[in-house]
Order: C-alpha cells, then structure tokens, then sequence
C-alpha cells in the first residue's frame, strides 16, 4: 500500500522558511482564451487579469510568470494602451532547475493602495512540463492528453519568481474566471466549474466556462474525454474512452463516498455538486475545491479508489491556519481515518484494517527520515515542517481516540467539530474541549499522550493492539 501525500503538501512545503516579497498586486478574476493545437503542439493565448492592490503602497511593477517556452507577445492596460515590459527566463532562487518566463511590466499610472486594475496579455508558445522540477509534472502539448494547471504556469501568474516567498505571501489568495478553450473538434476540455456553452464550427469545437466560487487554481483537461453522471447529485466524470468500466466505479464511489461521509459527520458546508477529471497515470491527484483530477490508476483499479475517497474526505475539514494548518493534522490525519472508515462501510473491516495498518508500517521510516520528529509533538509538527508524518501517527491517534469514546461520541463531537470551525480556524484545544463535551469523559491523558508529547511513539512503533493504546490512555 502507497502512502498517501496529496500534491498540495508538496507545493507549500516552503511555506514555514518564507520571507515577505515585495508589494505584488492580487488576482481577483481571469478572463483566459486559448486555442490548443495538437498538430503544432502549440498554444495561442489571451488574458484579462484583474488586478487589486491590497498592500499599503503604491505599485508601479507587476511581474508575471509564464511557463519557460511561453512568450509574452503584447501586454496593454485596462484601456488598451500598450504598456512597456520586459521578458526573460529567469530561474527560482530556491530551487535553480526551475525555469520560468518573467516578465516586469510598468503600468502607465502607479497603482494606489485600495486601487484595481486589467492587464490584457496576449501569450503563445509550447509547454513541455516540469520533470527536471516535479516528477508529476509531465504535460506538453502532445496527444492524448494536455493538462494546463498551476504547476507549469501555463496561465499567468502574479508574483516573484522565488516559489517559497510567493507560496508564503498568497496563500489563501483565491479568485473567480471564466475560461475559454477552443480545441479540435475531436477532443473535449473539462473543467471543475459551470460549463456555460460548448460550440463547434468547422473542425474545432469551444468550451466556456465561468466560475463565480472563488478557488486558487486553474486546472483544464483536455483529451477525447468520455463523460458519465448522476445528475440529480450533480457529480460528473470526465474519463479516458477505453476507461468505460472504471468510469462508472469512480462514479459510484464518489456517490457512496459523499453520501457516507455527510451521513457520519453531517452536510459539508459546501453547496453544489462535484467532478472528476481523469488524467494519465503518475500526474499527481489533486483535489481543489468542488473537483478532483485523479489519476487513471483509480479508474484501472478499484483498490485505487482509496485515493478518491480521500480527496472526497477534504471536503470534510474544519478550517485552521499558520502553524496549526501546517502540522496537517486537521486535514491529512482526517482524510486518512475518514478513508479508513469509509473502507469500513464499502469493504467491511478487511478494508478498514488494510487503511489503517498500512499507514501504522510507515511510522519507523518516518521516525528515520525525519530528523526531530522523535521529540516533536503532534501539535508542534507545524513549527517544525513535519506535517507529512500526519499521514501516519496522526490517524493513528483518530483511531485510539474514536475507540477510547464510542461511536456516538465521536461522530458527534466530530459533527460538532466541524460546524463550530467551518469559518473561524480552529486549534488542538478546541478539538479536546468539542470531544470531552461530546463524550463527557476527561480526555487530558489522551491529549498529553498522542497530541502534547511522544508518549506514545514507544506503544505505536511496538507491537500493541489499539485496545492496549486505549486502555494506556484511560483515565
Ligand atoms: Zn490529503
């Protein structure tokens, strides 16, 4: 069994060693049209960027990344006016392999603190991944399949080019679009928003969406897509067409999956349906809000669907921030013992106990690769960016928990949990109060043991049972 690490962990591993950038305005909305060419293996472009300046001084340059063979080939202002920019490949200070096309543009007036503005950008050229940076990224422009995403800016992004300072300084940034993708008629581009129009004229078919819920990223299938759904639960997939079977199980296991986790810890604050996007095998599954892209293991293997019920898991997590956030607990530990327990209800206990034992293994070579993880608390794994082993001890600190108090209680506490810290962030304290109100029994010697100190490294790194770790903790 693999561990889980969802991508996201790894783009904002810097976050703790960041310092502040310089002022950069933000992106509240993109307004992108691109026409893809498989034959050319190229892009052509454009972009209508709003932009605000939430910092305290004026800015009077705005530089923008594009992927390292993307050119910029005009950029003018909210009038039209063309504005003066320079373009160079540039490489990350932090990590030297990363090649990126930076362009600094003067505006024509400073923009003022409180201020906005457009930048219109007209863009082309190829993209070949990042393999040399992240091995899951691997998209170009080449059939069957093309992702635009984040990861290889293949749509421009505000910011400086150092990844941990621009990670550090945007995060939670977010923003609405409305994306326009003019493909061949053959192919199909999928997106996790509203699919306002699909048109085809001559040999190439256009797909516009907008999306008013305001996300971080821009992710866009584009391959000869298949697609199935269950349309009064809204949930949609986009899949590979030799992937017909394993299309219908994703679909099922979606359905089953919100359905059981809404059942056990109440309606996710999230209104609205879900999609799920298929890409090739070893991309990187991820899952932003409202939709998924989930890699084709899932759909060639049902003992891959493990994966999705863990992304699905996510959009059962109460909010936290900064360090809290970091340690990983309150989403990774989560979605680990969610998936565990959803394994439960489709696999009976076979499938609980292979979720939970199997990440139990991982716990001496983390302990190994982590240096200071042995005298580093759950609750202290923010500060120190040991998040990752929150895919191992931290479930493992669910389960004991869960048993020590009962079923009742611990849906409900979590039920309970999840409503009071929907909106405002929660911390290690206010989980033990929501759980010792909802069992009624002190549960300080739980938390010292699994939270607040390593007292129970020795009984996980052993051979004891989860009745010898509860019955440790009993007070
Ligand atoms: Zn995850």
């Amino acid at each position: 069994m693999r561990k889980f690490l969802c991508i996201s962990l790894g783009l904002i591993i810097f976050q703790a060693l960041a310092g502040a950038q310089a002022n950069v305005p933000r992106t509240t909305h993109y307004d992108l049209k691109y026409k893809i060419d498989f034959e050319s293996q190229r892009l052509k472009a454009e972009a209508v960027v709003s932009l605000r300046n939430d910092s305290k001084s004026e800015i009077k340059t705005v530089p923008i990344l594009l992927y390292r063979l993307l050119k910029f080939d005009a950029v003018k202002g909210e009038r039209g006016n063309h504005l003066t920019f320079h373009q160079e490949v540039v490489s990350d200070e932090g990590e030297p392999q990363l090649q990126i096309n930076r362009a600094l543009i003067t505006l024509a007036t400073p923009l003022r603190p409180g201020a906005t503005t457009k930048l219109n950008l007209a863009f082309s050229g190829y993209v070949y991944g990042y393999p040399e940076v992240s091995a899951y990224v691997r998209e170009s422009i080449k059939p069957p399949y093309f992702l635009i995403r984040s990861e290889t800016y293949s749509y421009p992004i505000i910011g400086e080019i150092d990844a941990r300072k621009r990670y550090a300084s945007q995060l939670g940034w977010t923003f609405t679009y409305r994306v326009e993708v003019t493909v061949p008629e053959d192919y199909v581009a999928a997106m996790g928003a509203h699919l306002d129009k699909q048109t085809t004229a001559g040999k190439e078919s256009t797909f516009v969406w907008t999306r008013e819920e305001p996300i971080g990223q821009i992710d866009i299938g584009i391959a000869k897509f298949k697609s199935i759904a269950k349309e009064d639960e809204g949930l949609t997939v986009f899949y590979l067409p030799q992937h017909d079977e394993g299309a219908k199980a994703v679909l099922n296991a979606l359905a089953v999956s919100r359905k059981f986790y809404s059942e056990t810890f109440g309606e996710q604050a999230r209104k609205g349906g879900y999609t799920v996007i298929e890409i090739p095998k070893d991309w990187g599954s991820q899952a932003p809000l409202g939709y998924m892209i989930l890699t084709e293991d899932a759909f060639t293997s049902t003992k891959q669907l493990r994966q999705l019920y863990h992304e699905v898991a996510h959009s059962w997590n109460a909010v936290t921030t900064g360090k809290v956030q970091r340690a990983r607990f309150f989403d990774e530990s989560f979605a680990v013992y969610f998936c565990a327990l959803c394994r439960r209800s489709t696999d009976g206990q076979e499938g609980f106990d292979k979720e939970i034992n199997g990440c139990r293994k991982y716990f001496p070579d983390d302990l190994k690769e982590m240096p200071g993880l042995s005298t580093t608390p759950i609750y202290k794994y923010g500060e120190h960016e040991l998040g990752s082993a929150n895919y191992v001890k931290g479930p493992w600190a669910l389960y004991v928990l869960h048993r020590l108090v009962g079923d009742a209680a611990f849906y409900g506490g979590i039920r309970q949990f999840l409503v009071d810290y929907r909106t405002k962030p929660a911390t290690f304290e206010d989980f033990r109060q929501v759980m010792e109100k909802a069992s009624g029994i002190p549960l300080r010697k739980f938390f010292n043991d699994w939270i607040y100190t390593c007292n129970s490294d020795k009984l996980l790194l052993g051979t004891a049972t989860v009745d010898e770790m509860v019955a440790a903790v009993k007070e």
